[in-house]
């Protein structure tokens, strides 16, 4: 089977699946996010489109929406940060996009009353101001490897009575065409089948409707390279070796998430630490601090450097926004 039918079954079926059969967040679990080692991550990105709504003129009933909530950390973050902006909550439609039942029961909790989706094309016609964090990373991908003019895809078989990665036989592929320009015998690119879809049908509401979109995530702008990845209890591991029991990643190409994003525009590609400095963390961290002693006040410091430091999260998470023609970027980001 290919990697994206294999990524697939082992993050999302309904029985063994990984995100269908736990929460794998936190330091008990498997992975860590920003939303969960801060609450800053999640109060400077609902003020960040809460501005965005404002530059286009407070749009009364618009969809507040999230892809792939987690444990709804960022969306109750997102809220709890905007109350205070005159007319934002009245307006707003919270919907959440999220496959797993587990994980929708979980982000109830936090998000009471909201309307959770299995897809993005269920998403209401109306403006769109929404936030992806470390979901694009978990839609499924194919990765092929370049053999002379054509390609041999990268899939996974039984071998021995185990798991293990094969090649198909070289075929010329029309979708890669252009990645001839820029790779060389060997490489490795890799492809998201389901990414367009989900983007485009973002870009569309923006770009009809107005809004704004933050994708956060790791990745470059563009995909070179194997960066299919497991990770389970905080260490990286065999993709092959415990299928649904390790969470699946792989990088985000970028700039094909911004190609699918048309006719809506999209923002340059800035690191993590640089928008979360633009939008004020400095600040909102010493307000913080004020009131916190001792550990507190060490973990306080410690999530502050992990969310913005180069050497953490600061660089090798990225941000894109996504808005519509005539409008200005969302605050922290650049045209
Ligand atoms: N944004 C959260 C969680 C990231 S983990 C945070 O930052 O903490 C990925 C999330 O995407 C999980 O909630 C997972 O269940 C969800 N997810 C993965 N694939 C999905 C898909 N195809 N459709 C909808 N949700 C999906």
């Amino acid at each position: 089977m290919t990697l994206a039918d294999y990524m697939a079954a082992c993050l999302l079926d309904p029985d063994h699946g990984y995100y269908a059969t736990r929460d794998p967040f936190g330091a008990a679990g498997d992975f860590i996010t920003a939303p969960e080692i801060s609450q800053m991550f999640g109060e400077l990105i609902g003020l960040c489109l809460a501005q965005a709504w404002l530059d286009q003129g407070a749009p009364a009933g618009f969809a507040l929406a999230e892809c792939g909530p987690g444990r709804g950390t960022l969306m109750a973050d997102i809220l709890r940060a905007t109350r205070a902006v005159p007319g934002f909550h009245a307006a707003a439609r919270v919907h959440l996009v999220e496959a797993s039942a587990t994980l929708r029961a979980v982000q109830a909790t936090r998000v009471p009353g909201a309307v959770w989706l299995d897809r993005v094309d269920q998403l209401p016609e109306l403006p769109l101001f929404m936030v992806a964090n470390e979901f694009f990373d978990a839609l499924p991908i194919r990765q092929f490897q370049r053999d002379g003019a054509g390609w041999r895809e990268r899939v996974v078989g039984v071998k021995d009575g185990a798991l293990a990665l094969g090649l198909t036989a070289a075929t010329p592929l029309a979708a890669l065409k252009a990645r001839l320009g820029d790779t060389r015998d060997g490489d490795i690119v890799e492809t998201c089948p389901a990414m367009p879809a989900i983007a485009g049908t973002i870009g569309a509401r923006i770009a009809a409707h107005g809004g704004a979109g933050l994708v956060i995530d790791y990745g470059d702008w563009t995909s070179l390279g194997d960066t299919f990845q497991a990770v389970q209890d905080h260490k990286e591991t065999d993709p092959l070796a415990a299928p649904g029991q390790a969470d699946l990643t792989a990088h985000v190409d970028f700039a094909a998430l911004a190609a699918a994003v048309a006719p809506a525009r999209h923002t340059r590609l800035t690191p993590q630490g640089v928008f979360l400095e633009r939008l004020g963390i400095a600040q909102r961290a010493q307000t913080l601090a004020d009131g916190l002693h001792e550990e507190a006040l060490d973990a306080h410091i410690a999530a502050h450097r992990r969310l913005t430091h180069p050497t953490q999260m600061g660089d090798h998470f990225k941000v894109i926004g996504i808005y519509p023609d005539g409008a200005t970027p969302p605050p922290g980001l650049n045209a």
